[in-house]
């Protein structure tokens, strides 16, 4: 039987599923997060990846957002640009929208995202070279819809009571 978890009691929680050990990062790498990881195991978070649920290979071309953020992005001023130069803004997007449809699906209330991805990224993001201000294209849709985003820095610790 689960363990009941003080964080978790107004419905579901979402996790990066690199964060969770799912070896799903361009690199077909993961970064597990150990303070995450029991939670995962207890069924208190549901692993989730926008780019393989969007249909994205693995391993793909690293991704950048190519100005802005995820909200640029969203709002049609910016692109998404893989490595070997191929737009991928559309893919990105159904890739977000695929999170947001789960997420509604299952009553989901707030989301712990990978810092520094063009999709899940929090509060940073890597552009030409630089670390820039700005979240990913999934945490943007998402917060645009009222689903709180919580960085892995912080984690279950800081997801709110509903
Ligand atoms: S950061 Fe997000 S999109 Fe990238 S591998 Fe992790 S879960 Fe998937």
């Amino acid at each position: 039987m689960r363990s009941p978890c003080p964080h978790v009691t107004d419905g579901p929680v979402l996790v990066s599923a690199c964060l969770a050990g799912v070896p799903c990062r361009f690199d077909a790498t993961a970064r597990p997060e150990p303070g995450l990881l029991a939670h995962v195991i207890a069924g208190h978070l549901i692993p989730i990846c926008p780019e393989m649920l969007g249909g994205l290979p693995c391993p793909r071309a690293a991704a950048e957002i190519d100005r802005g953020d995820g909200h640029t992005v969203l709002d049609g001023g910016a692109r998404v640009v893989d490595g070997d130069g191929r737009d991928v803004t559309a893919l990105f997007v159904d890739c977000a929208h695929c999170c947001l449809e789960i997420a509604r699906r299952y009553g989901v209330r707030a989301a712990i995202l990978k810092e520094g991805s063009p999709s899940c990224g929090y509060h940073r993001l890597h552009q030409g070279g630089r670390i820039i201000p700005g979240c990913g294209v999934t945490t943007a849709l998402l917060r645009r819809n009222g689903i709180q985003v919580v960085p892995e820095i912080i984690g279950l610790a800081g997801v709110k009571a509903a």
